[in-house]
């Protein structure tokens, strides 16, 4: 079971780099089921080219085996999630280029494109640095609150789930929607979905059958190698 978690975990980290929304920084993580446990990608690891030998295994105070590879040094990010949301399994931290934007540009990540109603309010925590320290941690935790992704203004994102499909699947629906909403922006004000037909399309759009095929597609494209990062 842990191995296999490890082995689920690096693919999502390859997953993530090779379409942009992690590179050199940024790391996944997933909670070992029934335990107070989590894999996460050790710091000194390329993110390209994980596998299960490179992910570490600490607990929720990020106390890891003794000679063990050393977790990044944003784990707060992770374990403050953790211990305050029982129904988060995976937690990423990403860098992603358009909804780092929005944030460095004071505009709040609004639902544009049908997919983006998945997301729910995406607040903004507003220390751009690293989040380094348990008391950093906590801060952004409760910025995250309930809701499913929180932004780093000027930084990166982070963006929680039940599993790493779910949250593969929603990194990759928030950035489309970002990036919509930015090139739309530049047309004129955006035409935002509003709250009565989210609430109709949302239901639509985030089930499990669908969170299956979009991770299932990436999956596919990444092995078959059709799968290549933007530029910057
Ligand atoms: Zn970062």
């Amino acid at each position: 079971m842990e191995e296999e978690l490890k082995t689920k975990t690096a693919l999502c980290c390859h997953l993530m780099e090779a379409v942009g929304l992690i590179n050199y920084d940024g790391h996944v993580s997933a909670r070992i089921p029934g335990t107070d446990r989590i894999v996460i990608n050790a710091r000194a690891r390329g993110r390209a080219t994980l596998e299960a030998k490179d992910m570490v295994v600490i607990d929720l105070e990020g106390k890891g085996e003794a000679g063990a590879m050393e977790p990044p040094g944003e784990t707060p990010i992770h374990t403050s999630i953790y211990r305050q949301r029982e129904d988060v399994d995976c937690v990423a931290h990403l860098h992603p280029h358009y909804s780092t934007l929005l944030s460095i540009a004071g505009h709040a990540v609004e639902p544009v494109f049908f997919l983006g109603t998945s997301l729910g309010p995406v607040p903004v925590f507003a220390e751009p640095g690293h989040v380094y320290t348990r008391a950093q941690g906590q801060a952004l935790a409760e910025t995250l609150g309930q809701h499913r992704a929180v932004l780093i203004r000027g930084h990166g994102s982070v963006v929680v789930g039940g599993s790493i499909e779910e949250v593969f699947v929603l990194a990759i629906y928030m950035e489309e929607n970002c990036k919509k909403q930015y090139y739309a922006s530049l047309l004129g004000p955006p035409r935002v979905i509003t709250s009565q037909e989210v609430e109709r399309v949302a239901p639509q759009v985030w089930k499990p059958s669908s969170v299956a095929k979009v991770w299932n597609y990436y999956v596919e494209k990444y092995r078959a190698g059709l799968l290549t990062a933007p530029p910057l």
